[in-house]
């Protein structure tokens, strides 16, 4: 099967309001997806990262590679296209540009198959998965007061929901200049206001450094949560490591590793939970490896999302194929692309989201919304 044409597409919508974690504001959502053409097949994918970069990298160095190449398969591609752009880039790999090709050629198999790539990647094991509530962002308030009200209310949605399992961000100092007190005081109200049933994650995005982290990790394991996720920044594998070592709650990262640093993470016991993304990480290809690897070492997968429909389908059929007990990690901030794209959203029934059926992905991208959302 000859790859006939390879393209990049930007989208982009502005948001109402803007949200904040420990990083950084965000005003709008814009991701640049891929499309893969072959003999009436049409496979979709999804990079990491803004359009700027990803779209230039596939438009003027993959697409020349990739057109009139066998798909032989998505794997073998996958390797040869690591070698190339090693060969360009040196060490600074774009490991999300190459995730929308490799998602983008996973969905073109698996429809050229007639088959779901859960499938394809090794067999599907469950028809739905349990989903957390992704969330907990902070409006633009003076006061601490207005953030609490504004999470409690928010955590208290997702629970009426159906949601049984929500997760929340912690940081403030950057933005607002507060201790991590405030931050174990936020975590606390939630708590208090959904009672001890609730699974509870609290995500710093890399806001600590390591003293710091292990206080808020002591003090968070008073409130029962789940896991820890991001508490420093990610290269600090060593880091990782001697945290997971002294604090009680199970520590999650893995949204902005390399191929790499997912082996030393795991080699080291850096993690409790392992979250590849399968857009960040190069695609569903390195996602694969990363649950294989993980699950070697009796470590759960639980893969991040945080993207349009593209990334959400491929994210679940990675997660039909996870040994134990993995959740999905469900963006409930607000997001038309992530809503609309699909002819058929993907959406919660109570505590489980439906794996996406049919053959590929298992969505159907929409070509009006698509050309609504799309820029130049
Ligand atoms: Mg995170």
């Amino acid at each position: 099967m000859e790859i006939e044409t390879v393209e990049a597409i930007g989208l982009r919508r502005e948001l109402d309001e803007s949200f904040a974690n420990a990083q950084k504001w965000t005003s709008s959502r814009e991701y640049c997806l891929v499309r893969v053409e072959s003999e009436n097949f049409t496979g979709w994918g999804e990079c990491w990262g803004p359009i700027a970069g990803n779209r230039e990298i596939i438009e003027r160095v993959i697409a020349p590679w990739l057109r009139g190449r066998d798909l032989a398969h998505p794997e073998s591609v996958h390797a040869d296209l690591v070698t190339l752009l090693r060969g360009k880039y040196h060490s600074h790999i774009p490991w999300g540009a190459i995730g929308g090709i490799d998602i983008a050629l996973w969905d073109l198999l698996g429809k050229q198959e007639g088959k779901p790539v859960s499938a394809l990647l090794s067999g599907g094991r469950r028809e739905s998965v349990r989903a957390y509530a992704t969330g907990g962002f902070w409006p633009r308030v003076e006061t601490f007061e207005a953030v609490r009200k504004a999470v409690v209310e928010e955590a208290r949605a997702h629970v009426d929901r159906g949601f049984g399992a929500l997760k929340t961000k912690i940081g403030l100092h950057r933005h607002f200049g507060w201790g991590s007190q405030r931050d174990v005081e936020l975590v606390r109200a939630i708590r208090d206001a959904v009672g001890p049933e609730v699974w509870l994650m609290a995500d710093a995005n890399h806001a600590y450094d390591v003293a710091t982290a292990r206080q808020v990790g002591r003090n968070l394991a008073d409130l029962d949560l789940a896991f820890f996720e991001e508490p420093i920044p990610p290269a600090n594998i060593e880091g990782y490591a001697r945290l997971q070592r002294d604090t009680e709650v199970p520590i999650a990262a893995g949204e902005c590793w390399t191929p790499r640093q997912f082996d030393r993470a795991l080699e080291s016991g850096a993690v409790g939970y392992v979250q590849p993304d399968v857009t960040s990480t190069g695609g569903l290809t390195p996602s694969r490896r990363v649950r294989t690897a993980a699950q070697a070492r009796s470590v759960q997968a639980l893969p991040h999302v945080f993207g349009s429909a593209v990334a959400l389908a491929a994210s679940l059929q990675l997660l039909a194929t996870i040994r134990g007990d993995p959740m999905f990690e469900f963006d409930r901030t607000p997001n038309p692309i992530r809503e609309d794209l699909a002819k058929t959203p993907i959406e919660n029934d109570g505590p489980e989201v439906p794996i996406p059926e049919g053959p590929g992905l298992g969505i159907e991208i929409d070509p009006d919304v698509l050309a609504d959302f799309r820029v130049e």
